[in-house]
C-alpha cells in the first residue's frame, strides 16, 4: 500500500504515534533480543531511524553485542565509547537517527535506578524501551514498558498501558 495512504488511516488509528516500526521488524527485533540474551543475561539495540514530521520511522538496528562482543558480559548491558562511536558513525554512513534503545530485563520492564540516571543517549525526546522476561515469547505488548526522557533524569512513561499509539507497530505501520 502507498506510503500516503498508510499515513492516512495511521492518523486515524493511533493518532498519537510519535514512533512508527513495522510489525514483521519488531518481532525480528523480538526474537534477536531473546537470542542474543541466552536468557542469562540482559540484551539490548539501538532502534535507527528517520524523522517523518511529527513521528519518526524505525528503518534500522544495531544490536548492542554488535557492538562491543563483551556488551553484556556483566549480565546488565554495558557500552562504553567505543561502542557510541561505532554507532554514530553507522548514524551517518546510514543517513539515519538513534530513535529509541530497546533492552530486556529478567523479570518486569520497570526502569531501574541505573536505566533512569543512564540514558543510552542523554538527548530530550530519546526513547528508551523496556521488554519482560528477556525477551521470551509470548510477550504481551501491554508488558513491555516505554519512557521518552525530557532530560535531567526526567522521564514520561508512554508505555503501551498508557499511551497505547505512541509506539506503533499495527497493521498500518
Ligand atoms: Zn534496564
Amino acid at each position: 500500500m502507498n506510503f500516503s495512504i498508510k499515513a492516512t488511516i495511521r492518523a486515524f488509528v493511533a493518532p498519537e504515534h510519535r514512533i512508527v516500526c513495522s510489525k514483521r521488524f519488531w518481532d525480528h527485533i523480538l526474537v534477536e533480543l531473546a537470542r542474543r540474551g541466552g536468557q542469562r543475561t540482559e540484551s539490548g539495540v539501538f532502534l535507527l531511524g528517520v524523522n517523518r514530521g511529527v513521528y519518526r520511522e524505525v528503518l534500522d538496528a544495531i544490536f548492542y553485542d554488535d557492538l562491543d562482543p563483551d556488551a553484556y558480559s556483566s549480565g546488565v548491558c554495558v557500552l562504553h565509547g567505543e561502542a557510541f562511536a561505532k554507532l554514530w558513525t553507522a548514524c551517518r554512513e546510514k543517513k539515519m537517527t538513534v530513535v529509541a534503545d530497546a533492552h530486556t530485563h529478567p523479570a518486569g520492564a520497570f526502569q531501574s535506578s541505573s536505566d533512569k540516571e543512564n540514558p543510552m543517549v542523554a538527548r530530550a525526546g530519546h526513547v528508551a524501551i523496556i521488554i519482560p522476561n528477556f525477551a521470551r515469547p509470548p510477550l504481551q505488548r501491554r508488558s513491555i514498558r516505554i519512557y521518552e526522557y525530557c532530560g535531567q533524569h526526567d522521564w514520561i512513561d508512554r508505555s503501551p498501558k498508557i499511551a497505547p499509539g505512541y509506539f506503533y507497530t499495527g497493521l498500518w505501520s
